[in-house]
């Protein structure tokens, strides 16, 4: 249940810094703020400018006491981030200055927000729809440069503009049945069912575009699974650190020693690599590492793209054999390393077994051939750079799920055009096909789904 009273939470993230922000949002964040602000310029609160900052400091009403000295700005709802009156106390970073200024509004009169709380309210009270309201968190949460751009893109309605186009299509496509159903002595069915099949077929190819788009944003927003395979010692550790340019992985001569896989994000043109460093696949004995074995087979079954290491300073053995069978038929790229060093491997009888992928021969150690790596993976996902059409990305799986379910209608709705089965049946996918779409913007969604969506907010947004 949507309640209208006054929250408040602390919204710059935790630890010092050089300000921290506590926000208000709610039909009392002007009274509590008049009760604690004693302003520089001597006016009341009240008597402020709307959308005005201004210093002062913050008192403890009851006993005089000064908190902190702040800059506060006032802004008059409807035109705030959540459509209310809100109040954003600039105060010093820090634990402490923020926590107390946190308390002392909570005291006066706020509530706690929830997480995603001030975004919920921006949506309930209408000033965004739901997929804007979710790109809040891909903005937050993005990756890359890229990423972000595609999220930013949706936050300003990109997708819902597409999505209601889609949708006003599908009501004149209602409107016309309903009319045939209520006036059959005008005797239009003829003239229906063609139109309609026109504009099912226009719906059906919307749909379908946008949902092309949605694995290219899964991989822009998730990132693109990449798991490094390859037997113990075969130079895992050091490529990812190569590629990280930083030392996270730990690296050993220890054969079987990185127990633990390790996940990180590195940029290649655009893309976010979620990057994985596996423990050697191989059949064990050992328990630790048996974990981590077992661990990188359902790492490399996620896999969008893995990443096979062969140490061609060494003769390939029958660890290297089992390796290559597993990873032959998936999204794999073949690194021959450790070319620093004299080759011990044939690689004309590896090129013949790994036909049609691509090879790259590479030291982790010395940093040679990353470059090529790095081109054939954006090559390999994207066919080249990354390109951001304008026509709202989708790169939400909820989004991505109810685009198949509206395309699953209107696809079985066609048929009953073609078919000329009575109207009624036809406007029953055809309302589906609608309230599937409209769950995206928020429009048809369930309170449910809507307080499932805000709980992956962070407090404060
Ligand atoms: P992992 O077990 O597959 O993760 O292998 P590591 O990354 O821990 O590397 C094992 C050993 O091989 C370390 O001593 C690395 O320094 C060495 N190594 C890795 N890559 C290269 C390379 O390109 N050239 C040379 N000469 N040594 C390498
Ligand atoms: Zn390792």
């Amino acid at each position: 249940m949507y309640v209208n009273d006054t929250i408040a939470a602390i919204s710059t993230a935790p630890g010092e810094a050089g300000i921290g922000i506590v926000r208000m949002s709610g039909k009392d964040a002007f009274a509590i703020t008049e009760k604690i602000f004693q302003s520089s310029s001597k006016k009341a609160f009240s008597a402020l400018n709307n959308r005005s900052i201004n210093h002062g400091f913050i008192i403890e009403p009851n006993t005089g006491t000064k908190i902190d000295e702040v800059l506060i700005s006032k802004m008059k709802g409807p035109h705030t981030y959540t459509a209310e009156d809100v109040v954003e106390i600039n105060c010093h970073g820090g634990t402490v200055p923020v926590k107390r200024m946190l308390e002392l509004v909570l005291r006066n009169g706020a509530r706690l927000a929830e997480p995603g709380e001030f975004t919920k309210r921006a949506f309930l009270n209408g000033r965004i729809d739901l997929s804007q309201a979710e790109a809040v968190i891909d903005v937050i949460t993005a990756k890359t440069n890229i990423g972000m751009e595609v999220a930013l893109g949706q936050l300003e309605g990109s997708l819902s503009y597409n999505i209601e186009e889609i949708r006003t299509i599908i009501i004149n496509m209602l409107a016309h049945i309903e009319a045939s159903i209520d006036y059959p002595e005008y005797d239009i069915e003829e003239v229906t069912y063609d139109t309609l099949l026109k504009q099912a077929e226009e719906v059906k190819e919307k749909i379908q575009s946008l949902l092309k788009s949605a694995d290219t944003g899964k991989i822009l927003r998730e990132g693109l699974n990449t798991v490094i395979v390859g037997k113990p010692n075969v130079g895992k550790s050091s490529l990812l650190n190569a590629l990280l340019k930083e030392g996270r992985a730990i690296v050993t001569d220890v054969p079987g020693t990185t127990r633990d896989v390790i996940e990180d994000y590195i940029n290649i043109n655009g893309i976010p690599l979620k990057i994985v460093d596996t423990a050697g696949i191989r059949e064990t004995q050992d328990i630790v590492e048996k974990i981590g074995v077992d661990k990188s087979r359902q790492h490399m079954e996620q896999a969008d793209l893995i990443l096979f290491l062969l140490d061609v300073s060494n003769p390939l053995d029958d660890e290297d054999k089992t390796l290559m069978k597993l990873v032959k038929n998936k999204k794999t790229i073949i690194l021959f390393n450790k070319t620093d060093l004299p080759t011990q491997v044939s690689q004309e009888e590896i090129n013949k077994y790994f036909e049609g992928k691509t090879m790259i021969e590479i030291s982790a150690l010395k940093g040679k051939g990353l470059d090529a790596l790095e081109e054939a993976i954006s090559t390999m996902v994207f066919g080249g750079q990354v390109a951001i059409s304008d026509t709202g990305l989708v790169s939400n799986i909820r989004h991505k799920n109810l685009l198949e379910s509206a395309f699953d209608s209107i696809d079985i709705t066609i048929g009953t055009i073609e078919d000329n089965l009575p109207l009624e049946l036809v406007s029953v996918d055809l309302k589906d096909c609608w309230d599937y779409l409209g769950q995206v913007t928020g429009d048809t969604v369930s309170e449910n789904i809507i307080d499932q969506i805000f709980a992956n907010f962070c407090i404060g947004k």
